[in-house]
């Protein structure tokens, strides 16, 4: 018996390093998923008004791609993208930006990343912007906020719940409210006003700093007023020049504390979105005003990621991939000077169009990954890749198979990661949802046709961005039957409910 019991043992024994050395081959996963941030935005994408030193060594290390996309150039729908593979256009509830009371958008049958790799033994964490709703209906945040991140694979979670320009404006850990206060109970509201606090609009007088220039006029939190109304929590709301260290600080804890097996982070900060609040050591640190001084603040906070790493000898076995989740917009509902900002900073660089565009400027966005030995050091990759590949790139890194229902537009990109030289790219067809949806094969892009809130049709536009970056030739009317091809591509992927083939 005895030598039977410890034969199981060493069996079991074995089974169990077994596991853990496959467990260690595995890298660490972070995604940095910037705010805003848009193509000309980092020093290292040809900024010279604002400095992002952390962000230009982690592209000396690593890999910088010039072809990068968000699937939209909007929050929800673009971190919906990148949660699940699925082009959000595809489903109803991601496909537009979503107040701060409405339910989770992502189905808890849909297989994400975060519940990708736990297959894999990741240990996994999401610090900062969620903005993919919580609950079932309305969330009541008096409560335990479920479903949320849990039920969609995170293990740990710390969020904002919406984004900083929305109420509620409180962190939300583990589907709690931090520094609830249970004898002030927190309402929020989309509609009719609620409680008696001030708001934006009928007491201007009170905003300490920033403005409204359009919407944002509802409650006043912390001297600025937001989209949506809220009362309660007094205890709970955050502190905008805060909010960079408090999500930081969270981020670096998860990392510190994770280091017995992988771990998975998904570090979405509110960097830069509005309001821009930078802390005040970061005021004044670029020639771009508070934006760039944002950008400032967002760099630190990668840098600091990237010290923690370093310290925690976590470096060389991490894959740290950071992009933006829509391209870079100059007024975004506040009067904080970006509009007037004289610097000639380009925050898309030549691309046209901003954040919410179905022009480049709307979804091309910086992305770098860096992975020491795998990924080579320096090299800038041209390839056209999406946010939507992270859940098909995750299973190739982590050696799963995807069943063919999950990521039906998530492309593995591994190979243009390691730059390996297949005789395909690794994508050949890209959609980026806006209004309307636009559509790529190779460099030819078509925007449709779409009727205007004025009634009117737009005529569809066709780019070729191989020789026209900046979209200022259209070439519908010469190239008709490129119109006709992209338009059948993108009916034929409503169609068949995917743009990647599969397991057939
Ligand atoms: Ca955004």
């Amino acid at each position: 018996m005895k030598i039977l019991h410890f034969g199981l043992v060493a069996i079991s024994l074995a089974v169990v390093q077994a596991a853990s050395c496959l467990a260690a081959e595995h890298p660490n996963i972070v995604v940095i998923l910037a705010d805003d941030i848009g193509y000309g935005d980092l020093s290292c994408y040809g900024a010279t008004k604002v400095k992002t030193p952390n962000l230009d060594k982690l592209a000396a290390q690593g890999m910088r791609f010039t072809d990068a996309h968000c699937a939209a150039p909007v929050c929800t729908p673009s971190r919906y993208a990148l949660l699940t593979g699925q082009y959000p256009w595809r489903h109803e509830p991601a496909r537009r930006i979503l107040s701060g009371i409405a339910p989770l958008a992502i189905p808890l049958d849909r297989l994400t990343v975060p519940k990708l790799v736990k297959q894999a033994g990741y240990t996994t964490g999401v610090v900062g912007k969620w903005h993919l709703g919580l609950g079932e209906t309305e969330p009541d945040f008096n409560t335990e906020l479920k479903p949320g991140p849990k039920e969609v694979g995170f293990d740990y979670s710390f969020i904002i719940p919406a984004t900083g320009d929305r109420t509620p404006c409180v962190y939300v850990e583990n589907g709690r409210v931090v520094n609830y206060d249970p004898k002030d109970p927190i309402q929020v509201s989309y509609g009719p006003k609620i409680g008696m606090e001030p708001t934006g609009k009928e007491n201007p007088e009170l905003l300490f700093n920033q403005k409204p220039s359009h919407g944002h006029d509802a409650t006043i939190v912390n001297g600025i007023s937001r989209i949506g109304f809220m009362s309660g929590g007094k205890a709970a709301r955050w502190k905008d020049e805060d909010m960079a260290d408090e999500i930081t600080q969270r981020a670096v804890r998860f990392v510190a504390s994770h280091k017995a097996k992988p771990f998975f982070l998904y570090f979405a900060t509110h960097g830069i979105h509005v309001p821009r609040f930078p802390h005040p050591r970061f005021r004044g640190k670029s020639e771009h005003g508070l934006r760039g001084d944002a950008i400032v603040e967002l760099d630190w906070c990668v840098g600091e990621i990237m010290a923690t790493l370093e310290e925690q000898d976590l470096h060389r076995n991490t894959l740290i991939i950071f992009t933006s989740d829509n391209g870079g917009v100059m007024d975004d509902g506040y009067v904080d000077g970006t509009q007037e900002d004289g610097s000639g900073h380009l925050c898309n660089g030549k691309l046209r169009g901003f954040k919410g565009s179905p022009y480049e400027g709307g979804t091309r966005v910086p992305l770098i990954a860096c992975w020491p030995g795998r990924i080579p050091a320096g090299k800038v990759s041209a390839e056209m890749v999406s946010s939507v590949d992270l859940l098909a790139t995750v299973a190739a890194i982590t050696g799963q198979a995807l069943p063919n229902a999950a990521g039906p537009d998530s492309f593995d990109i591994l190979p243009a990661l390691l730059a390996e030289k297949p005789e395909l790219p690794c994508r050949e067809t890209l959609t980026m949802q806006a209004n309307p949806i636009a559509v790529r094969r190779g460099n030819w892009k078509l925007i449709p046709s779409v009727r205007q809130a004025n009634g009117q049709a737009r005529p569809a536009e066709l780019y070729n961005l191989a020789d026209d970056l900046a979209e200022k030739k259209n070439l519908a009317t010469e190239h008709p039957e490129k119109v006709r091809e992209l338009a059948t591509l993108l009916e034929e992927m409503r169609k068949s409910g995917r743009s990647q083939p599969g397991n057939k």
